[in-house]
């Protein structure tokens, strides 16, 4: 699945034979297209400490990650060429190796290029290798200053060459410090709300010609210092009239202040999405398997849970990001994590009482990880800030219950399931009473046994599979290739096999290849048929382009179970460009898309940007129905 913006970059979107990455390629524009003759007299690897950042665009079709590193003395952009890092927050201190260029760093793996580490009291900058740091991988950090009073302060700036004041101070103060509040109040059941002033307007040293974020943060703090100590505001937010922004908002994900920039817009939506970045929370997404719900080819889409303010719509937190907060599961509201079979009883999700919000049931823990996936089942009612679905005419949530796939200490891994696949909306993703669900690797069964407005039971029967599944072994040789010319087609054999019981029978494995933008491929054939116990071979044959840059690059394989997405497991090989052609590149690289329309649950900004005809939702974060 492929979009285009407006603006004409281009997302590749999470195809999710990957199981468990979401392998979002993110695409640096400018870095890249304005590699300049002399990059290479700075180039060489390096060892660099300092803090990290990271920020979500949010635009109109599609979504980035940007990451930066702080080093003291400069903000370097972090290029990752292959699965950047999600479990870090903004202001953690990261020992980073890389590549560099001019004015980025490349850095060949989010697994291995970054490491976390204490940075030394008031510095952050050390190009020396003496630095202690994990050797560990990243986990997540616990989330910080997600209860009581998030002291936010909201700054109002313009620009030279627009000087529109399109709301009023009392208007911000309303939407921020009135219905957000209200949103986190609510949402947290009580242990959250906002608290601060709202500064300016101001107009800023810049043109609304251009929009660089830092720039505009660091003018809007710098005028509104005579309005508010800084210091004692830990959430800052820029509103301005609409600037030549790559995106319609963004945040940082966690950061002490943490910041959103709201571009021509206070819609009280967005607000509380870039609120909940800042919390630390990445977007709810819908899994999209076709006619199926967690087998086949699957791809993510973005923004595609319709009931979640972090996804399409304003709605309620899903209780895996609830339960990230600490909203649920670990304080006053409890999580109930089925360990037997039975029937079960949910509250409203809206209602601010101490009886359990959602069941928590164990899906599958990766033997190579650790890591346990997990469904989340929650009881929707259309009340409080859930109120908006209640007119809508395909929705079946009240009437069932709503579930999430997510797994342990995986930040960007919610995932609503469609229980209803076969039906053209996706607005009736809930399992309703009469159904069931069964997941036969697990050994579960979820069924609504009732659904009132005053609460829902659930019987929930946990057996023993009878069939073992296990993660297939992939290979990718050779593990090295070059250096070799930029532009060299360089030939792979991946290899499956298939470690599932023998009850289990075949299975065919859906191959899916990672490597840098704008490379090509050729993988023959795309999906292998294995039974347990034997291994299969595919050939992938990967050509750079001419003009990429000297060094390594990673080349993976995914190979993804098409009975269940979560048995998937890849492997990595370099391929090497030795000799740059450095020849002049021109920009002229127009990739014909040919007409495109978006599938449902797709973010849009109108009726004809998708294939159904309908666009719907609040502005920016509007999606096909
Ligand atoms: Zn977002």
């Amino acid at each position: 699945m492929e979009s285009r913006d407006r603006r004409g970059r281009v997302r590749v979107a999470a195809s999710v034979a990957a199981g468990l990455p979401l392998i979002l390629v993110v695409v640096y524009g400018p870095a890249r297209a304005e590699a300049h003759p002399g990059a290479e007299t700075a180039t060489g690897t390096v060892e660099l400490d300092g803090k990290l950042r990271v920020i979500v665009e949010d635009a109109q079709h599609s979504s980035r990650t940007l990451y930066f590193l702080d080093t003291g003395s400069e903000r370097l952009p972090l290029h990752f060429k292959s699965n950047p890092p999600t479990g870090f927050l903004t202001g953690q201190g990261v020992h980073v190796t890389g590549r560099r260029t001019d004015d980025t760093v490349e850095v060949p793996s989010g697994d291995s290029g970054i490491q976390p580490m204490t940075l030394p009291c008031c510095t952050s900058t050390s190009n020396s290798s003496t630095t202690t740091t994990s050797t560990s991988s990243a986990t997540p950090a616990t989330l910080t200053n997600t209860f009581g009073a998030q002291n936010t302060l909201v700054i109002m700036v313009n620009f030279q060459d627009n000087t529109a004041q399109p709301w009023t101070a009392s208007q911000v103060q309303s939407a921020v410090f009135g219905t957000v509040n209200n949103f986190f109040w609510e949402g947290s059941y009580g242990q959250t709300w906002l608290t601060g002033k709202v500064c300016g307007w101001y107009t800023i040293p810049l043109s609304s010609s251009t929009c660089d974020p830092n720039q505009i943060a660091a003018a809007a703090e710098n005028a509104a210092a005579a309005c508010a100590n800084l210091s004692a505001y830990s959430r800052h937010v820029y509103a301005f009239p609409p600037a030549n922004c790559s995106f319609g908002a963004e945040g940082t994900i966690g950061g002490n202040p943490s910041q959103a920039w709201l571009d021509g817009t206070i819609d009280t939506g967005i607000i509380a999405h870039e609120l909940g970045h800042n919390f630390g929370l990445y977007h709810s997404h819908l899994l999209d398997c076709g006619t199926s719900i967690l087998s086949g080819v699957c791809s993510v889409q973005e923004y595609g849970d319709l009931y979640d303010t972090m996804g399409g719509e304003d709605g309620h937190f899903n209780s895996f990001q609830k339960s990230r907060l600490g909203w649920l599961g670990s304080g006053v509201v409890p999580i109930t994590t089925v360990t037997a079979s039975g029937t079960y009883a949910l509250d409203p999700y809206e209602i601010a009482s101490t009886n359990p919000k959602a069941l928590k049931i164990l899906k599958f823990t990766n033997p190579t990880t650790g890591l346990s996936t997990w469904y989340y089942v929650e009881y929707r009612q259309p009340i409080g800030f859930d109120s908006f679905f209640g007119s809508w005419t395909n929705s079946n949530v009240s009437r069932g219950v709503l579930i999430h796939i997510a797994t342990d200490s995986t930040p960007w891994s919610s995932d609503a399931l469609n229980m209803t696949p076969q039906t053209s909306t996706v607005e009736d993703v809930a399992l309703v009473v009469g159904a069931s669900y069964s997941d036969p690797d697990a050994g579960v069964t979820i069924k609504p046994m009732s659904a009132t407005s005053s609460g829902a039971s659930v019987y929930v029967s946990l057996s023993q599979p009878s069939c073992l599944r296990a993660l297939p072994t992939v290979t990718l040789s050779p593990s090295q290739v070059g250096p070799v010319q930029a532009g060299t087609p360089v030939s792979f054999t991946a290899s499956v096999t298939n470690n599932d019981g023998a009850n289990c029978g075949p299975s065919t494995f859906n191959l899916q290849t990672a490597f840098a933008y704008l490379w090509t491929e050729t993988l023959s054939p795309s999906a292998l048929t294995v039974s347990p116990g034997a291994t299969s071979s595919a050939s992938l044959t990967v050509t750079s382009p001419p003009d990429a840059v000297t060094g390594p690059n990673p080349v993976g394989v995914y190979a993804t179970n098409s009975a269940d997405l979560f048995y998937s497991s890849s492997a990595w090989a370099t391929y090497n460009v030795g000799t740059s052609t450095n020849t002049t590149t021109s920009s002229t690289t127009t990739t014909t898309l040919g007409t495109l329309c978006l599938p449902s649950g797709a973010t849009c900004s109108r009726a004809s940007d998708c294939c159904s005809a309908t666009c719907r939702g609040k502005s920016g974060r509007r999606t096909c129905k």
